[in-house]
């Protein structure tokens, strides 16, 4: 088989994702999947349906047309504040977008009534971790204005914690959203159906509070791709972590002094290396590198260590495993070294369970 290549698991995934989805639906919370860190995978997607969630979001307006083609019956949300240049596309690829600005509310309308369709409007409101969000006291007012868009329909409020600043999404954050879903509800005059709390950030106050207050879903990525929190990176209370592998394969094994020799200048990417301590190291290269993986969040099974990367070659200290050239190694990875592999182009996907080819990456240069 090729390699690099990334093995997907989609029963760990849909798995995964029921765990989740069972135990937040009795609290009132829907899950909404986040497949963005697949690539927009259709069959990623569908495993996350399978397992339970009520809709697709993903951050890309790429993403969400192969998806819209692959199942137009798909509830699916732009995670992203779309960008002006593109709200044709984002009423046509998504039934429902989170927004922050105005200008781009105006133009979402406009061209949802070209399209002669109705868009759902989410506002992300801004609660402390500086990323997407309009300040707290503006919410009430662009609610209003986006009431009074014919091509929209405000369907409710989100918040978005941790990814930029950290910020945890706790039982204080969550009201103050609450509060808020109220106050625009009595502006608008009609209630609002979604209340979307956060990410996989939220799953510790989702599972531990006894008021959600008026959040009714979550958008859930890591935790049902990784069986990770984005917040400590501890593995969620039953979920798996292995729905990826990343499979690579060995071009050389020698037996070579663990300290280098010669003069010491900057390796490939501008450190200054250790020489390494004295005595004997029983190394593998691997056919993988900075192009097709992040090394840092890339784990080799239990006795090998990662002892260096370069753009091509990952350098592996195999300790005592019996490894052969043009063997394979598999590595689990971390959120950023998922997201690496996925957009690579060197690193092909392969899946297990109900098959269906994951993407080629979406091309970006020279594309119409
Ligand atoms: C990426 C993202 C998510 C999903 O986050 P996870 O930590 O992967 O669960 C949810 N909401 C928004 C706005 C995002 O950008």
């Amino acid at each position: 088989m090729t390699a690099p290549r990334l093995d997907v698991d989609l029963d760990v995934i849909a798995q995964n994702t029921r765990v989740l989805v069972d135990r937040l639906v009795p609290r009132g919370i829907r899950v909404t999947g986040v497949s963005k860190a697949s690539l927009g995978s259709t069959a990623v997607a569908a495993a996350m349906l399978r397992g339970g969630a009520t809709a697709i979001g993903d951050s890309r307006v790429e993403n969400l047309e192969r998806l819209r083609a692959a199942d137009p019956g798909t509830p699916l949300t732009l995670i992203r504040s779309p960008m002006l240049s593109q709200v044709d596309r984002v009423v046509r690829g998504s039934d429902q977008s989170l927004n922050t600005e105005a200008v781009v509310l105006a133009a979402l309308s406009a061209a949802a009534l070209c399209e002669r369709v109705v868009h759902d409007v989410v506002l992300m409101v801004e609660l402390g971790d500086l990323r997407e969000g309009v300040a707290v006291d503006e919410v009430v007012d662009l609610a209003a204005t986006v009431a009074g868009l014919s091509g929209l329909r405000l369907t409710g409020l989100g918040t978005n914690l941790a990814c930029r600043s950290g910020i945890v999404p706790d039982q204080d954050k969550m009201d103050q959203l609450s509060v808020l879903v109220d106050l625009v509800e009595a502006r608008v005059g009609h209630p609002l159906t979604v209340v979307t709390g956060g990410n996989s950030a939220n799953l510790d106050w989702a599972f531990g509070t006894d008021d959600v207050g008026r959040v009714n879903e979550l958008r859930l990525g890591e935790s049902i791709l990784l069986g990770t929190e984005p917040l400590h990176r501890h593995v969620v209370e039953g979920l798996r972590t292995d729905a990826f592998t990343l499979a690579a394969e060995v071009i050389e094994v020698q037996t070579k002094p663990r300290r280098s020799w010669g003069t010491t200048g900057q390796d490939a990417f501008g450190r200054t290396p250790h020489r390494g301590r004295p005595g004997l190291v029983r190394q593998a290269i691997l056919a993988l590198g900075r192009q097709d993986v992040d090394p840092d969040g890339a784990t080799p099974p239990a006795g090998m260590s990662v002892l260096a990367a370069s753009s091509d070659h990952l350098v592996l200290d195999v300790g005592d495993h019996g490894v052969v050239v043009g063997d394979e190694i598999g590595f689990q990875l971390d959120y950023s070294a998922l997201v690496r592999a996925m957009t690579s182009p060197f690193v092909r996907t392969g899946t297990s369970g109900p098959a269906e080819p994951l993407p080629a990456p979406v091309p970006t240069r020279g594309a119409a």
